[in-house]
C-alpha cells in the first residue's frame, strides 16, 4: 500500500508554458483555493463590486488588485471548479492572465503571499491519484498525452488515461483474488482437503492468467515505440545518400517534436511520423561524419547507436557491389530489424535508359520495383528486406516506409492492443506477477503445500497492483511524479 500522505496545504503554479503566449494561468488547489484566489481578485468591472462569492464551474471577469498597493496587476478570467467534479477533486481555481512572465509571476507571488504553496512536479496529478480520480497508470498516461509524438500515440493515452490498462489489470487482479479465495477457504478448513479436480483448475487458471500478462508484456515494445518513437539508425559510407534520405523522408513525414525535460539534446534527433509510429531518427549527426566507413564503424558512438537501434537503415549505392565493410556490417546485423535500402537506382536507370534508347527497347522500372539482380548480386544474399530508393528524386519513399511499418507491425513491435501502452515500470510488474504464476503452475503439478501457493497468488496479485498504484510503495510513486512539469 501506498504510504503517501495527502497535506491540506492549497497548491499553486504556473500551469502554462514558459515564454511568451497569449494566455497565462496560475492555477490554485485546495480548501483554500477560493478564499486565496478572492482576497486579490475584483470581480466585474467597479471597484465598489461586492464580494466574491463564486458558483462552481463559472468563469469570472475582474481584475488582479495587489492588496498592499491597491494596483491592478492584470485582467483575467478566473475559473472556479468547487470539489468534488474537479481535477485533483480539491477546490481549483484557475487564473487566465496576459500569457507574459511578469504577469504571470506577480499573480504567483500574490497568491503564495496570501497562504498558497508552491506546487511541486506533478503534484496536481498527484492530488488526482491520492484523491482516487485516476490510477496510477492513468496518471502515466497525462504525460503521454502531453508528450505525445503522433495521433496514434495521443489516441492511445487517451484511452490510457480513461482506464484501458487499469481495467485489464483489475480483471486479472479479480481473477487472481478469485483463485486465492479457493486456496485460502482450504487453508483455514484443512478437513476439507482441495479435491484433485480443484487444483487442476488452478493450474489452468494460473496458466491462463500468466498467458495474457504475457500478451501485455508483449505489447511493451509497441508501447515504448508509441512513447517514444522507433529508435531508428541511417547507416552507410560517405556519399551514399543518407542526409538526402534524412531530408527526403523529414520533408514528407516530419513529426512534432518535444523536448524532454532531463534528456539530453546534444545530438541531432529528427522524428518521423509513418502511419502514426514515431520513428526516432538517432544520432544523425554522427552519420553525417565523412571519416573512412571502417573506422567509422568502429566508432564508439555509432556501435552503441546500432545496439541500441530498433531498426537500422543500411544505405548502399545502386548498381555498386558490396563494400567489404559494408557486408561486414550487414553480417552483423539482424535481418529481422535492418533494412537493406538501395540508393540512386536512379543513375542506374539512366544508365540502363541510354542502353535501352540505343537498343530501341523500353524501359520504366519504378524505383522500389527495381529486380535485385540490377543492383549487381548488392543486395541477393541478404536475407533481410531490400527497398530501392532515390533519395535524390524521391521515389521508392513509399517503398520504404512500407518496410519499415512492416518491421513496426511483424511479431516484435506489433501495434498494441487498445488502449494499453505499457511502460517499462510496467513491464517489469507484468514480468513479477508472470513469474509468480509460473511458480502456482508448477506448484499445482508437484504437489506444494498450499500456503506456498497462495504466497504466490498474493505477490502475483501485489505486483499487478503496483500498475495501477493500489499496492505500490510510495517512492516509486513520487519517482513517477517528479518526472511532470510544475503545474500539472
Ligand atoms: P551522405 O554523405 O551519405 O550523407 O550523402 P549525401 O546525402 O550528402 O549525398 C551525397 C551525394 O549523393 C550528393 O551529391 C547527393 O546529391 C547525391 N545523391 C544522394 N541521393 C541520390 C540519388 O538518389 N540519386 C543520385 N543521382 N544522387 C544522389
Amino acid at each position: 500500500m501506498t504510504n503517501l500522505t495527502l497535506d491540506s496545504d492549497t497548491i499553486a503554479a504556473i500551469a502554462t508554458a514558459p515564454g511568451e503566449g497569449a494566455i497565462g494561468i496560475v492555477r490554485l488547489s485546495g480548501p483554500r483555493a477560493v478564499d486565496i484566489a478572492g482576497r486579490i481578485f475584483r470581480p466585474g468591472k467597479r471597484p465598489d463590486a461586492p464580494p466574491w462569492q463564486p458558483q462552481s464551474h463559472r468563469i469570472y471577469y475582474g481584475h488582479i488588485i495587489d492588496p498592499d498597493s491597491g494596483r491592478v496587476v492584470d485582467e483575467v478570467l478566473v475559473a472556479v471548479m468547487l470539489a468534488p467534479r474537479t481535477y485533483t477533486r480539491e477546490d481549483v481555481v484557475e487564473i487566465n492572465c496576459h500569457g507574459g512572465l511578469t504577469p504571470l509571476r506577480r499573480i504567483l507571488e500574490l497568491v503564495l503571499a496570501q497562504g498558497a504553496r508552491l506546487a511541486g512536479p506533478g503534484e496536481f496529478t498527484r492530488r488526482a491519484f491520492l484523491n482516487g480520480r485516476i490510477d496510477l497508470a492513468q496518471a502515466e498516461a497525462v504525460i503521454d498525452i502531453i508528450r505525445a509524438r503522433t495521433d496514434a500515440a495521443l489516441r492511445l493515452a487517451v484511452q490510457q488515461l480513461g482506464g484501458g490498462l487499469s481495467q485489464r489489470i483489475a480483471e486479472l487482479q479479480q481473477r487472481l483474488l478469485g483463485m486465492l479465495a479457493a486456496v485460502e477457504a482450504v487453508i483455514d478448513f484443512p478437513e476439507d482437503d482441495l479435491p484433485e479436480m480443484e487444483l487442476n483448475s488452478l493450474g489452468r487458471q494460473a496458466s491462463e492468467v500468466a498467458e495474457e500478462i504475457s500478451g501485455l508484456m508483449r505489447s511493451a515494445f509497441a508501447g515504448r515505440v508509441y512513447r517514444e518513437g522507433l529508435r531508428t539508425v541511417i547507416v552507410g559510407r560517405p556519399n551514399v545518400g543518407k542526409s538526402s534520405l534524412l531530408n527526403a523522408l523529414l520533408k514528407e513525414s516530419r513529426a512534432i517534436v518535444t523536448d524532454i525535460p532531463g534528456t539530453t539534446r546534444d545530438i541531432i534527433e529528427e522524428y518521423l511520423n509513418i502511419d502514426g509510429v514515431p520513428v526516432r531518427l538517432l544520432d544523425t549527426a554522427g552519420l553525417r561524419e565523412t571519416a573512412d566507413p571502417v573506422e567509422k564503424i568502429g566508432v564508439q558512438r555509432t556501435r552503441q547507436a546500432l545496439e541500441q537501434a530498433d531498426l537500422v537503415l543500411v544505405l548502399v549505392e545502386a548498381g555498386r557491389e558490396l563494400e567489404p565493410e559494408e557486408k561486414e556490417l550487414l553480417n552483423e546485423l539482424d535481418p529481422q530489424r535492418t533494412i537493406l535500402v538501395v540508393n540512386k537506382v536512379d543513375l542506374l536507370e539512366e544508365a540502363d535508359g541510354q542502353a535501352a534508347v540505343s537498343g530501341g527497347g523500353r524501359r520504366e522500372e519504378a524505383a522500389g520495383r527495381a529486380p535485385v539482380r540490377q543492383v549487381a548480386g548488392t543486395a541477393d544474399d541478404w536475407p533481410g528486406r531490400v527497398v530501392f530508393i532515390s533519395a535524390l528524386r524521391e521515389r521508392g519513399l513509399e517503398e520504404l516506409k512500407k518496410a519499415i511499418l512492416d518491421i513496426v507491425h511483424s511479431g516484435q513491435v506489433a501495434a498494441p492492443g487498445e488502449g494499453v501502452l505499457v511502460n517499462l515500470r510496467h513491464e517489469q510488474a507484468l514480468q513479477r506477477a508472470y513469474l509468480h504464476l509460473v511458480e502456482v503452475r508448477e506448484a499445482v503439478h508437484r504437489g506444494v503445500p498450499l500456503e506456498l501457493l497462495s504466497i504466490d497468488l498474493r505477490q502475483a496479485w501485489e505486483a499487478l497492483g503496483e500498475i495501477t498504484g493500489t499496492a505500490v510503495a510510495g517512492d516509486i510513486v513520487e519517482r513517477i511524479f517528479s518526472d511532470f512539469c510544475i503545474g500539472k
